[in-house]
């Protein structure tokens, strides 16, 4: 697909403009930084180039997030609902578009950039809902006091997003903060800006005010640590790798600035005997190698009960075999590209050190990195031990390590050896097995039976070393929220307090 095409489909949401800029107050502002590239990973040919933020971004941003959060803090529930669902249904009429823009911007296969599109309408129009609900609570307390919990928006969040989904993870964080009454400034990955900056553009045609949702167009160590050190934020979302978000939240501590941080993972997903195997190998693919595997709740370790272990990996590794990897624009394509070439060759060297470490390539001449131009890597079976630094270390492509348990006391210990804890599943017809299985496992989501199923709904984050905080659900709501309580006297003769007794007369 070529530049000019990509800037056809940008042409109803930003006009003629060629080069890429942040979305600040309601205007494209250019930046005057080092050069940011963007590469086709299809072809590894340059799609896009631009000038990385510049600081003076910082006051910009912070003054019309503030006049956008006070005029949007003033408007009734409803009428924030109302703008919200608005959103939603804007986002609805450009799904095509969108998804567009994002398989070309973000090498996403087309028919997965839809899906996630779709979803993205759901989230704004989820929180719509939740705009004129987010009511306090009446505590009753032992005393004579009338005690009330009130909900209020902390101001302006930021909010730092990589680039494996880039639209589904702006819609994911901006909506529930808006809905709670913030102001937004959202730095996607600089590899993946675009549809993040038109989901700005199109937060304000949907009646929001300018300013109330700022899109930044450059590189973290540069503007997103200004952001961090300078503008009046009250709270730092990061969602990224591990490395970069501990980095993030100590820089927010310098400053007392509360962090959630959604990190990666090394989900177990964990097959028993007793299984549905035909389901739960579908299930195993899925986990995996959709989205190439870019998707921090990956199943990457497969832990198989050594009774069925070689039939299922065996099925596995043939099944990967059939899926059509290939060029993101074709409606075909199953697995698409690496998003980048960093991390392309990053999955390059985990499966040259996970073979040379002992683990073995599983399949008849299983070719993990195929002979042709692009950052493609095919799904790839490696069977191993739980201690091989491919099981410990996230790898974030589509390749998984097969490791075979005993028993429920052995996949328990297993799945729970990992400094990681945001997913994990279990396969069994055997209900109480289920049940006790995720209780023990560490993880922010689990699933009995399934795999991969999110919903903007339900609370999501990570134990351990896959961050803290809770995106999305009701829990979400509170995060983004400040928490007041206020006591009121109510007896006809208070008690004096603190043992004073002055009076007037
Ligand atoms: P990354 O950590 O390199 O970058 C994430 C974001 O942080 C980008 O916007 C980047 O520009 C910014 N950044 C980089 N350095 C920064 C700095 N010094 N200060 C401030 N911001 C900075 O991650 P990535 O390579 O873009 O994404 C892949 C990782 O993200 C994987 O580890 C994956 O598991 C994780 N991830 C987690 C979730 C989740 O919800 N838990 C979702 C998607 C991706």
């Amino acid at each position: 697909m070529s530049v000019q095409t990509l800037l056809e489909l940008l042409r109803p949401f930003w006009g003629d403009r060629s080069v890429v800029a942040s979305y600040v107050g309601g205007e494209f502002v250019e930046g005057h930084g080092s050069t940011v590239e963007v590469r086709n990973a299809h072809d590894d040919s340059l799609l896009l180039s631009y000038p990385d933020a510049d600081d003076s971004l910082v006051a910009l941003a912070d003054k019309a997030s503030k006049g956008a959060q006070s005029k949007w803090s003033e408007l009734t529930g409803q009428a924030r609902g109302r703008v919200m669902y608005q959103i939603g249904g804007l986002i609805r009429q450009e799904v095509d578009s969108l998804a567009q823009i994002e398989s070309i911007t973000a090498n996403k296969p087309i028919r997965d950039a839809k899906v996630e599109v779709a979803k993205v309408a759901e989230m704004f129009e989820y929180y719509a809902g939740w705009a004129d609900k987010l009511h306090g609570e009446v505590i009753p307390v032992p005393t004579s006091h009338l005690n009330y919990v009130t909900y209020e928006p902390l101001g302006t969040v930021f909010q730092i997003t990589p680039w494996n989904a880039p639209i589904f993870t702006a819609g994911w964080q901006i909506a529930p903060a808006i809905a709670a009454g913030n102001a937004v400034i959202l730095k996607p990955s600089e590899l993946t800006a675009i549809t993040s900056l038109v989901l700005g553009v199109l937060i304000e045609r949907a009646g929001a005010p300018k300013g109330l949702v700022n899109v930044i167009a450059g590189f973290g160590h540069t503007i997103g640590q200004s952001i961090i050190a300078k503008a009046d934020i009250r709270k730092v979302v990061f969602v990224g790798s591990p490395a970069t978000g501990r980095h993030v939240a100590v820089s927010a501590a310098q400053r007392c600035i509360p962090a959630v941080l959604e990190l990666g993972g090394k989900s177990a997903n964990i097959i028993f005997d007793d299984a549905d195997l035909e389901v739960a190998l579908r299930g195993a693919q899925a986990a995996i190698f959709s989205g190439a595997g870019q998707s921090c709740v990956s199943g990457s370790r497969l832990l198989v009960q050594e009774s069925i272990f070689n039939k299922f990996t065996n099925a596995l590794a043939l099944a990967a075999k059939s899926f059509v990897v290939g060029d993101p624009g074709d409606p075909e394509t199953q697995i698409g590209p690496i998003n980048n070439a960093k991390q392309y060759a990053h999955v390059k060297n985990m499966i040259v050190s996970a073979v040379s470490d002992g683990a073995k390539l599983l399949g008849k001449d299983a070719d993990p990195i195929p002979n042709r131009p692009g950052y493609y890597v095919n799904p790839t079976v490696l069977v191993g031990t739980n201690e091989l630094h491919c099981a410990q270390e996230e790898i974030f492509g589509p390749v998984v390590i097969a490791i075979p348990f005993r028993d429920e006391e052995e996949a328990i210990r297993i799945a729970n050896d990992s400094r990681f804890g945001l997913a994990g599943a279990i396969w069994t017809r055997d209900v109480g097995r289920a049940h006790r299985v995720a209780k023990a496992v560490r993880a922010g989501t689990f699933w009995i039976n399934g795999y991969k199923t999110i919903h903007v709904s339900s609370p999501f984050g990570g134990y351990g070393e896959s961050g803290y905080g809770r995106s999305s659900g009701l829990d979400a709501l509170r995060e983004y929220s400040e928490v007041k309580s206020v006591w009121v006297e109510t007896a006809a003769k208070p008690a004096a307090s603190f043992g004073y007794g002055a009076s007037l007369e």
